[in-house]
């Protein structure tokens, strides 16, 4: 298992701005040419899709998959997905069966990963050691273009360094990755904010190995029976009970800020918000402030006011009424800590079902797991 950084290749990074291009899939957009020249050429290009910015590179080509892990400092056992643009893609890497087509079909393009055994040409370099491979066709515009036109299938994690909120905006990408990958592609904003729920097809029973966007209803919905990694459906319980979880990256640190991050919630019931909660962020907040730490706080539109005066740092985070808008706004939130030099951060949770579901995922991890109930 490497960490290396890739320091001794500082390199230009050439920042092409593409935010026009959403929507003109049937204008070749000629400013991805030269990022999609990069990529055939074994390049890394990173660049906007709908969940969160991914850093691309070559997915059959075993030195630029490892250029990946190199930029950005990740482990090598942990798998990359490997993105593409048109249906055949699927069954040149993968042995598919029915299942898959189903679900590729209802949801692709879009935020759905799709694990199958994987046939020769994918190398090793790019599914982390492993047998399978991670399938996904994104459809944010720029992504696709970018795909067709290098002719590739383009391998691409998160592209952020690994550990830190995965980025949202190119202004993420730019801070992590600046000097030490050939092109960004700026297309604005992203639209989901959170990572691809991905779905493991390789084994008897599907199983949700990260939930995101489309939610275990929606899949069995097109599917029938899916399970949800027991690894991931409680975190706490499967580290006494030793269990890993399937999806290599699921067991790392992921998300975090820099500051310690702890949630309070109800402890009593599914409805998180609420007088109890606030009162015992402030009361938490006031007293690392009283001992001279930097504070930070993040909360709902509905709640966020009330914490101004708690904290050094109070951040919105979206609406809890709108889940998608904390969805969306989740990574550059916790970003913001980091700048903000919060060393003690505290939040407001998101239990619940479906999109909910895949956020409280993310944010527990970024809190490793540490929970106050009141
Ligand atoms: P990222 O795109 O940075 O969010 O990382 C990709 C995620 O997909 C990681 O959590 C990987 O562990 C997971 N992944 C990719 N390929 C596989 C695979 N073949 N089997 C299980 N998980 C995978
Ligand atoms: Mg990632």
């Amino acid at each position: 298992m490497g960490m290396e950084m890739d320091n001794k290749a500082l390199r230009n990074t050439i920042i092409i701005d593409a935010k026009g291009s959403a929507g003109l899939l049937d204008e070749p957009d000629k400013s991805l040419d030269k990022a999609a020249k990069c990529l055939r050429n074994g390049g890394l290009v990173a660049f906007p899709t709908e969940t969160v910015y991914g850093l691309g590179a070559d997915g059959l080509n075993p030195e630029a998959s490892k250029k990946i892990y190199a930029a950005k400092g990740r482990p090598s056992d942990n798998p990359l997905i490997v993105h593409i643009a048109d249906m055949e893609a699927l069954e040149k890497l993968a042995y598919t069966n029915e299942k898959a087509y189903t679900l590729a079909h209802a949801f692709w393009p879009g935020p759905l990963t799709i694990i199958l055994p994987k046939r020769d040409v994918v190398p090793k370099e790019t599914t982390g050691g492993l047998d399978t491979v991670a399938i996904r066709m994104p459809s944010h515009p720029a992504a696709l273009e970018l795909i067709r036109l290098s002719g590739v299938y383009v391998a691409a994690p998160s592209a952020n360094i690994s550990g830190r909120p995965s980025p949202t905006t190119a202004a993420h990408v730019i801070e992590d990755m600046s000097g030490r990958i050939d092109y960004i592609i700026d297309g604005g904003p992203v639209g989901i904010g959170i990572e691809s729920t991905i779905v493991d097809l390789s084994g008897e029973v599907p199983a949700i190995l990260r939930p995101g966007f489309i939610t275990k209803r929606m899949l069995e919905d097109m599917i029938g029976e899916v399970v949800i990694d027991p690894a991931i459906a409680d975190p706490k319980e499967s580290v006494l009970k030793g269990l890993k979880p399937k999806a290599p990256g699921m067991k790392y640190t992921h998300y975090a800020p820099k500051g310690e991050l702890t949630l309070v919630e109800k402890g009593s019931d599914n409805v998180t918000g609420g007088e109890p909660v606030i009162d015992k962020i402030r009361e938490l907040a006031k007293e690392k402030m009283e001992s001279g730490y930097k504070v930070g706080i993040m909360a709902p539109q509905e709640t966020v006011s009330l914490y101004e005066g708690y904290a050094d740092y109070v951040v919105c985070v979206g609406e809890r009424k709108e889940q998608a808008t904390i969805a969306a706004g989740l990574y550059s939130a916790l970003r913001s800590f980091d700048d903000a030099g919060a060393e003690y951060i505290y939040a407001e949770s998101f239990r619940g079902e479906g999109l909910s579901y895949a956020i409280m995922n993310r944010l527990l991890k970024a809190a490793g797991q540490r929970v106050i109930y009141v």
